[in-house]
């Protein structure tokens, strides 16, 4: 496999075309983005770290079922994909109330949501990922009512593998989002999962783990991305 030209670079990573049309190479950069990118900064030792916590938590998801684009890490910052045609929504799940929601409909951060809540989002930083629903998502074209059930149904499923990989390592997976892409006709779990995309907390002392360090200035952003990885068995040595 060759890598060749730069095709995209995102506020995180980068993605490279390879001398197979199938497959993509996703560069995992240092830089960190926050608020559609109004902040950005570079955070040493962030590519590497979030390219092996999201190679680890893809090969957990895939032997659980889910399929992926996720083929093999490359190296320390590069991992090997397939090339998906990305459907243009966010999906995103909570199990305890935090963020968006909490800013929204004003309940009280760390509510425990029973049953788990579903939401999605157009992805659109000029929009500022906008909430969308089931019905504009088909009207516009985004997705069809058939992918949009699937993706629904791997998002829950995702749950429930990572819930509990995550309680096994005395964290709770608070929210996270999910991008999805077609591969050949079939919904493929695209981008990447790292803290990132999610909130991970300290089931005891409720401490936050994940990019809410970052987005709030509360500063050990890569230190606690290693935390939670050491504590689910992840080595970043
Ligand atoms: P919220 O809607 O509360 O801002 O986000 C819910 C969850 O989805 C959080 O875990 C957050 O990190 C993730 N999320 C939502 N939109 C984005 C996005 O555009 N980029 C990233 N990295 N994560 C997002």
């Amino acid at each position: 496999m060759e890598k060749r030209q730069e095709l995209y670079a995102g506020k995180a990573k980068s993605v490279y075309a390879t001398d197979d049309p199938d497959l993509l190479v996703l560069h995992f950069r240092d830089d960190t983005s926050a608020f559609d990118g109004e902040r950005m900064e570079s955070l040493a030792r962030k590519g590497m770290v979030n390219n092996r916590f999201n190679a680890f938590i893809m090969e957990r998801l895939q032997a659980a079922g889910i399929p992926t684009h996720f083929v093999k890490r490359l190296s320390d910052t590069e991992s090997l994909v397939k090339k998906l045609e990305m459907i243009p929504v966010e999906c995103v799940v909570r199990n305890l109330a935090a963020g968006g929601l909490v800013r929204r409909l004003g309940v009280e951060e760390g509510k425990e949501l029973v049953p788990p809540t579903f939401e999605l989002f157009l992805k659109n930083d000029a929009l500022h990922d906008p909430m969308i629903n089931e019905s504009l998502a088909e009207t516009f074209g985004w997705a069809t009512p058939e992918q949009l059930a699937e993706m629904k149904a791997l998002t829950f499923r995702v749950n429930e593998v990572l819930k509990q990989l995550f309680a096994d390592g005395g964290l709770l997976l608070v929210d996270y989002k999910l991008e999805f892409g077609l591969f050949k006709g079939q919904i493929v779990l695209g981008d990447e999962f790292s803290p990132d995309g999610c909130r991970l907390w300290d089931a005891e002392t409720r401490n936050k783990m994940d990019k809410d360090r970052f987005r709030q200035g509360l500063g050990g952003v890569i230190e606690a991305y290693e935390e939670v990885g050491r504590r689910i068995g992840i080595g970043f040595d």
